[in-house]
């Protein structure tokens, strides 16, 4: 029988949740709160849903003192969130720019294309930068959702240029299933976060 993963209590929700599916915390050197994304941070951890209305649930009710089991200053829900927000997309851009290492990545709108046209078996995920033309930007979606692979709008030309060592590029393509399914997990993640949603007993 497969081991069960160990629950966690949220501290915002008090629903008891898989570990997997919440954000851990922990307390810097310096007394503060800061979240733990890799759940790598060595220290007794603090966990909500993963979502903005459980973090401040947490700030405003102080939950983090009793977690931690000291008197924690006060956190401000909104700089939390923010940084939830800029460890997921550290995240996802990391792994971006390890499938491009390892040689998983193609870039720019007319490559993308003819690889979506072309049809492979391997699994894929379509990128687009949010200032991505929309022209472009709606046919390079429409030809995803017709060859029926997944795509996500986020971060910059400029961004996706820098992570990959280029120009500015407005569409990047992803085809490996490990990576791909990691990213999917990733971006599902950080769009729900995004939307407010991750909590299920809201
Ligand atoms: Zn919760």
């Amino acid at each position: 029988m497969p081991k069960e993963e160990p629950k966690r209590t949220c501290i915002g929700c008090r629903v008891s949740l898989e570990k997997s599916k919440l954000l851990r915390f922990v307390l810097a050197p310096d007394g503060t709160v800061v979240p733990d994304l890799m759940n790598k941070l060595p220290g007794r951890g603090a966990y909500t849903c993963m979502n903005a209305s459980c973090i401040s649930k947490a700030c405003e009710r102080n939950q983090f003192s009793r977690a931690f089991k000291s008197q924690v200053p006060a956190s401000d829900p909104k700089e939390l969130q923010a940084w939830v927000i800029r460890s997921m997309e550290e995240r996802i851009a990391s792994y971006l720019a390890l499938a491009n290492k390892a040689g998983k990545v193609i870039s720019g709108s007319d490559l993308v294309a003819d690889m979506l046209r072309r049809n492979t078996p391997v699994k894929k995920l379509i990128l687009l930068a949010a200032d991505i033309s929309e022209d472009i930007g709606n046919k390079l979606r429409a030809l995803a959702d017709l060859h029926g692979v997944e795509h996500a709008t986020l971060f910059t030309k400029d961004y996706f240029g820098e992570l990959l060592g280029k120009g500015l590029r407005s569409v990047v393509a992803v085809q490996s299933d490990g990576f791909v399914n990691t990213m999917n997990t990733e971006i599902d993640r950080y769009r729900n976060f995004l939307r407010g949603e991750g909590c299920t007993y809201e």
